[in-house]
């Protein structure tokens, strides 16, 4: 029985990969940073809920101590995320825009609660028999696609979210590195109609998902310290 902890997961792509994962019995927790929307969720979802805000200590401190006491932790999914440059599909933040303050607010969930979360429950993740991480990044993480003219990513102007995830990515690898008993992988589920991006993605959720709901379920020989898309890897 593998249990999973999926956070920033009462809407969007984690609800989704919530959903995949419970539909092929696996023991799912959703984190919500709200409590009641978290609760409806669940509900909905059959699954377990945390409440859980990855920008704060105790809130996070909180839900590994239920989690550890309910029995543990095999997967974790560092889903929940911020896109604060768009809104009404497009980018209103750009290099010209960008300040301090965007970039703290982007970091601090994107990056920080990435790594606040991560510690947190390493602990319970080291006493998994086939521990996994999940970091959702994003292909806008990519140095090579950013710089690659004609591509969509070249194209985006934003400047927060992609360096948010570039950073995640290296969260990755030097994690992987650290822990060569869990897989720990970066994803890019794709560019999804989701309120991340006021529903501009022009794929589903369940297309989304995919690569969540894939790593996740990695085997323990399976890779590590990589970056996923569901078409295959993709360049740094
Ligand atoms: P979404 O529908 O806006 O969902 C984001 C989730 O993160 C929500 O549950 C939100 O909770 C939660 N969240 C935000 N700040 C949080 C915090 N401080 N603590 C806990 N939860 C928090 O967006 P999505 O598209 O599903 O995004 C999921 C992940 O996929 C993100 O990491 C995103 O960067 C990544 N991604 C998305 C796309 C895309 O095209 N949609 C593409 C590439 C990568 P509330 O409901 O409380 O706000």
């Amino acid at each position: 029985m593998t249990t999973i902890l999926i956070t920033g997961a009462n809407k969007g792509i984690g609800f989704e990969a919530a959903r995949q994962l419970i539909a092929v019995g696996h023991t799912v927790y959703i984190g919500s940073r709200d409590g009641e929307r978290g609760r409806r969720a669940a509900e909905q979802l059959g699954a377990r809920m945390v409440q859980l805000d990855v920008t704060d200590d105790a809130s996070v401190a909180a839900a590994a101590k239920t989690i550890d006491a309910d029995g543990g932790l095999d997967v974790l999914i560092n889903n929940a995320g911020v896109q604060a440059e768009m809104s009404d599909g497009k980018v209103t933040i750009g290099a010209a825009e960008v300040t301090a303050d965007v970039m703290r607010e982007t970091f601090e969930t994107n990056v920080f609660g990435t790594v606040r979360v991560t510690h947190a429950f390493l602990p319970l993740l080291q006493r998994s028999a086939a521990p996994v991480i999940v970091n959702v990044s994003s292909a806008l993480a990519s140095l090579t696609l950013v710089t690659t003219p004609g591509t969509r990513r070249y194209d985006y102007l934003g400047v927060a979210y992609p360096a948010s995830k570039t950073a995640v990515n290296v969260l990755t690898v030097q994690y992987a590195k650290a822990f060569p008993n869990i897989r720990i992988n970066s994803v890019e589920p794709g560019f999804t109609g989701t309120d991340l991006n006021q529903g501009a993605g022009h794929q589903t959720v369940e297309q989304g998902a995919e690569i969540i709901v894939r790593m996740a379920q990695v085997n323990p020989d399976g890779p590590t310290g990589g970056y996923f898309a569901a078409s295959g890897p993709l360049p740094w």
